[in-house]
C-alpha cells in the first residue's frame, strides 16, 4: 500500500504531510523547509526549477517563471515558454512531482499516492484538473478534498460534536471564508464567500510602493523602473511583513539597490508594525464584507457559530486576528500553524483510505476514537442539464450527500431527431445558461422516431472527489449509444494525459534508488574523513583496530562505486557508531 501524502497545493505555497504514529506531521522538502513555494522556473539551459530555487531565480528567469498557476486550473490558459506550451495541469504537476520526490528522499521509499486539497468553490473542471495534475506527477490521487473541510479535520473536528465552523483562510493571493455545519459527521458547506484577488501579495505590494516613495523622497531615485531592484524590494518587504507579526519594528536593508554617479545607494528603512498596519488597513478591512455575507448566506446569526479556524499565512498578522475577533466576537483557534493546517487535514483524510496497521492503530484510536474519521460531504450546488428554451433541469439536487447517483429521462423535440446535446451546468438558476457551464454530453444514433417518443436516460454520478461522471442511454435499444463528452479546451483527453505522464516521468533523471545511493556516497565521504581524524587523535584506543577494519570495508565498498545499497548503509552506521563510542569514551 505504502504511504499517502496529504498535499495542500496552494496558490502561493504548497505543503505536504503524512500520517504518523502520533498524528499527522509535515514532511520537509529537500531544503529542509516545511513550505514549498508554488513557483516553477525554466532556466535558459532548459532546467526546471521548483519552489524556493525558482522563486530566488525569478530575477534571472524573467518571462520564464510561473507564479500562482492555481488561478488558471480548469481553464484553457497556456503557459508559453521558449516556444513550448504547458497546460496549468502540467505546471502544477511539476510542483507535485518535486514534492513527491522530496518526500521519497525523506522516507527513502517510493510514494505513489496522495490526497490533494482544493478550494471548496472549485468547479468540476478545476477538480478534474487538480486530479490530472497529480496523476501526471505520478501520484494516484486517492481523494480531492475541500480545503476548509481539511482544516476542520486537522483540528480533530469530525464526529466529535455537532457544530458550526467558520473557516477564515487568508493566503498569499486569495481570501476564502467558508461556513461548515457538522452534524453527526456529515460536513455541509453552508456558505462560501471571499475574494480571489486579495491576499498577502497585495500587502507586499503596498510595502514596496511605500518604500519606493520613501527612497524617491530621500535620494531622488525612482526604483520602480528597475525590475531587479523591485524584486529585491519585494523579497525584503515580505520578510519585514512576516517579522512584524512577531515584533514591533523591522529593519529593512537592501544593499546597493541602485547605482548612481556617486556610487551605490542602499535602501535602509525601519518599518514599524504600526506603519505596516496603516499601509494595509483597507486591505484587511476588505475581508469584513465577505465574512458578514457568508453568515447571511448561511442564514445564521453570529451566536450560532461555534468555532472559528484561522487558516493561511496572512492570518498570522495581529491586525487580521484583531479584525476576525472583532467581527465574530469570538476567540479564533489558531493552535495549529495556519500555513500547515490544510495539508495536515489532508493527511488525516488518508486514514479513511488506507488500512491502519499495527502500532498506528492504538495511537490513532487514542486520538480519534475507535472509528476512523469518516466524512460525508454535501454538494453546495445543484447539477443538471440545459433543455429547450434554456430551461435548467436539475438531476442532482444541492445539498445531496455524495458519492451519489441520479437519473432522469429526456426525449427529442423534433421528429426523427438522431442526436441530443445536453449542456451540463452547476448552479441554482432556472435559466440554464446563467449557471456555471461544465461540459457537453452528447448522444448520437438515437433510434429514429417521432418527437417525444425516444426515451433517453441521463445518469449523473458524483464521485467522492465531487467530480461528475455523466452518461446518456437510449432506452429504446437498451444499449448505451455513442456518447461523447465534448472535451472543453480545459479538459485533458486520456491520450494527452498519458503523453504528459510520460514526459513527466522522463524529467525525473534519477530513480529513487539512484538518489538514495548518491546521498549514501556523500555521507560515506564525510564519515570516512571523520574516521581518519578519530584514528589519528585516539591512536591506541581499544577499539582502534575495529574502527580501522570497518573503515577499510567502507573504503573498499566506495571503490566499488558504493556496492550493495543495504551493505553500504549498514557499514556507514557501523563506522558512525564506533566513532561515537571512541569519542564519548575519551570524553
Ligand atoms: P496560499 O494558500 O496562497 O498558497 P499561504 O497560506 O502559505 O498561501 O500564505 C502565504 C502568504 O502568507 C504570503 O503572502 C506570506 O507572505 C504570508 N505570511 C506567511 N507568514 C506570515 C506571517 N508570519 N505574517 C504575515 N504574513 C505571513
Ligand atoms: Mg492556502
Amino acid at each position: 500500500m505504502g504511504r499517502i501524502l496529504g498535499i495542500d497545493l496552494g496558490t502561493t505555497n504548497s505543503v505536504m504531510s503524512i500520517m504518523e504514529k502520533n498524528g499527522p506531521v509535515i514532511v520537509p522538502n529537500s531544503l529542509g523547509e516545511r513550505v514549498t513555494p508554488s513557483v516553477v522556473g525554466f532556466t535558459k539551459s532548459g532546467e526546471i526549477l521548483v519552489g524556493k530555487k525558482a522563486k530566488r531565480a525569478a530575477i534571472m528567469n524573467v518571462g520564464r517563471t510561473v507564479f500562482s498557476i492555481k488561478r488558471h486550473m480548469g481553464t484553457n490558459y497556456r503557459v508559453r515558454i521558449e516556444g513550448k506550451e504547458y497546460t496549468p495541469q502540467e505546471i502544477s504537476a511539476m510542483i507535485l512531482q518535486k514534492m513527491k520526490q522530496d518526500a521519497e528522499d525523506f522516507y527513502g521509499e517510493e510514494i505513489n499516492q496522495a490526497v490533494i486539497c482544493c478550494p471548496a468553490y472549485f468547479t468540476d473542471a478545476q477538480r478534474q484538473a487538480t486530479k490530472d495534475a497529480g496523476e501526471i506527477a505520478g501520484l494516484k490521487v486517492r481523494r480531492i478534498i475541500d480545503e476548509p473541510t481539511s482544516s476542520a479535520l486537522a483540528y480533530g473536528i469530525d464526529k466529535s460534536a455537532d457544530q458550526v465552523i467558520l473557516v477564515f483562510d487568508f493566503g498569499g493571493g486569495t481570501f476564502d471564508v467558508s461556513i461548515i455545519e457538522v452534524v453527526s459527521g456529515v460536513f455541509q458547506v453552508l456558505a462560501i464567500q471571499g475574494n480571489t484577488h486579495l491576499g498577502g501579495d497585495d500587502f507586499d505590494k503596498r510595502i514596496v510602493e511605500f518604500l519606493v516613495e520613501e527612497f524617491k523622497k530621500s535620494h531622488g531615485v525612482d526604483l520602480s523602473e528597475d525590475p531587479i531592484a523591485m524584486q529585491r524590494l519585494k523579497e525584503a518587504g515580505e520578510e519585514a511583513k512576516i517579522e512584524l507579526s512577531e515584533v514591533k519594528e523591522s529593519h529593512i536593508l537592501v544593499e546597493a539597490i541602485t547605482m548612481t554617479e556617486k556610487g551605490p545607494l542602499s535602501l535602509d528603512y525601519t518599518l514599524t508594525r504600526q506603519k505596516l498596519e496603516s499601509l494595509v488597513e483597507n486591505l484587511v478591512e476588505q475581508t469584513r464584507a465577505p465574512v458578514l455575507q457568508a453568515i447571511e448566506d448561511a442564514a445564521l446569526s453570529l451566536d450560532k457559530i461555534d468555532t472559528i479556524l484561522l487558516v493561511g499565512g496572512t492570518t498570522r498578522m495581529p491586525a487580521v486576528q484583531r479584525l476576525v475577533k472583532e467581527i465574530t466576537k469570538k476567540e479564533p483557534r489558531r493552535d495549529i500553524s495556519p500555513d500547515e493546517v490544510v495539508s495536515l487535514g489532508g493527511a488525516v483524510q488518508t486514514l479513511a483510505l488506507a488500512p491502519i496497521e499495527g502500532d498506528l492503530e492504538d495511537t490513532l484510536a487514542a486520538r480519534y476514537g475507535k472509528e476512523k474519521p469518516v466524512i460525508i460531504h454535501m454538494t453546495p450546488f445543484s447539477l443538471g442539464v440545459g433543455l429547450e428554451h434554456d430551461q435548467f433541469s436539475v438531476i442532482i439536487e444541492r445539498n445531496s450527500t455524495y458519492p451519489t447517483e441520479a437519473k432522469d429521462i429526456f426525449t427529442t423535440t423534433h421528429d426523427f431527431q438522431e442526436a441530443i446535446s445536453f449542456p451540463i451546468y452547476e448552479g441554482e438558476e432556472n435559466i440554464a445558461s446563467e449557471n456555471t457551464f461544465l461540459d457537453l454530453l452528447r448522444i448520437e444514433g438515437i433510434t429514429p422516431a417521432p418527437r417525444g417518443v425516444p426515451r433517453v436516460e441521463v445518469t449523473f454520478r458524483l464521485n467522492p472527489d465531487r467530480i461528475l461522471e455523466a452518461r446518456a442511454e437510449d432506452l429504446a435499444t437498451g444499449v448505451e449509444k455513442k456518447i461523447t463528452i465534448a472535451a472543453t479546451d480545459a479538459r485533458l483527453s486520456e491520450s494527452e494525459k498519458q503523453r504528459m505522464v510520460k514526459e513527466s516521468k522522463d524529467r525525473v533523471s534519477r530513480s529513487l534508488r539512484e538518489r538514495i545511493q548518491e546521498n549514501r556516497i556523500e555521507e560515506s565521504q564525510s564519515v570516512l574523513s571523520r574516521s581518519e581524524e578519530v584514528l589519528a587523535n585516539y591512536a591506541g584506543h581499544p577499539m582502534e583496530s575495529t574502527l580501522r577494519k570497518k573503515t577499510e570495508d567502507l573504503r573498499s565498498l566506495m571503490q566499488q562505486g558504493g556496492g550493495d545499497d543495504r551493505k553500504l548503509g549498514e557499514t556507514i552506521d557501523d563506522v558512525n557508531r564506533l566513532i561515537t563510542i571512541i569519542e564519548t569514551a575519551a570524553g
